[in-house]
């Protein structure tokens, strides 16, 4: 799906699947240091060794805001998704209709979907990344190189998760 406006882009051979990315935007939007409530979410696949940061691509147009039934969710100036929580009625249609997982419930009491708002245009996970596996951009496109035969095989695996994420994996 395409995205006009910037988003949070993915290098999945920098992450360390360290969770500071989680860690930071929970506590910029939540206040509180907590994997559960953040809006981005790194997936750990153990047998492939390798973690992926799934996060909102901030798609245009974007179905959560089309399709959300009260006009609680929104796209700024920057494209990406605001939510007004006094207009949500936690219905999880966002949620469902996400195409990349990224509008996880709200776990306490499932009120309002955790969508990400780009932090007004400083990504919190962005600056925190220590691997600079996150970056702001409007390209879509993540370049991945594989080493050795491992990597190759997890790379081949990796382009069928994009696939379904709609991503692309270009080779550097
Ligand atoms: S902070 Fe960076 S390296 Fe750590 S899990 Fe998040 S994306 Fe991966
Ligand atoms: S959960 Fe809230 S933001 Fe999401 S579609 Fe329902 S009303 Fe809209």
């Amino acid at each position: 799906m395409e995205s006009k406006g910037i988003h949070v882009v993915v290098d999945p051979s920098k992450c360390v699947g360290c969770n500071i990315c989680e860690l930071w935007c929970s506590y910029e939007h939540e206040g509180v240091f907590s994997r559960s409530l953040s809006r981005i979410s790194v997936i750990t696949y153990e047998r492939l060794g390798f973690d992926y940061p799934v996060v909102c691509q901030q798609c245009e147009p974007a179905p959560c805001v089309e399709l959300c039934p009260t006009g609680a969710l929104s796209k700024g100036k920057l494209g990406e998704v605001n939510l007004d929580k006094g207009k949500c009625i936690g219905c999880r249609v966002c949620s469902e209709v996400c195409p990349y997982g990224a509008a996880r419930m709200e776990p306490r009491e499932a009120r309002y979907p955790l969508i990400c708002d780009l932090c007004g245009g400083e990504p919190m996970c962005v600056a925190r990344c220590p691997t600079n596996a996150l970056s702001l951009s409007k390209v879509t496109n993540v370049k991945v190189k594989p080493r050795n035969a491992a990597e190759a095989f997890a790379i081949s695996e990796l382009r069928k998760l994009a696939d379904e994420w709609g991503v692309d994996v270009d080779e550097a």
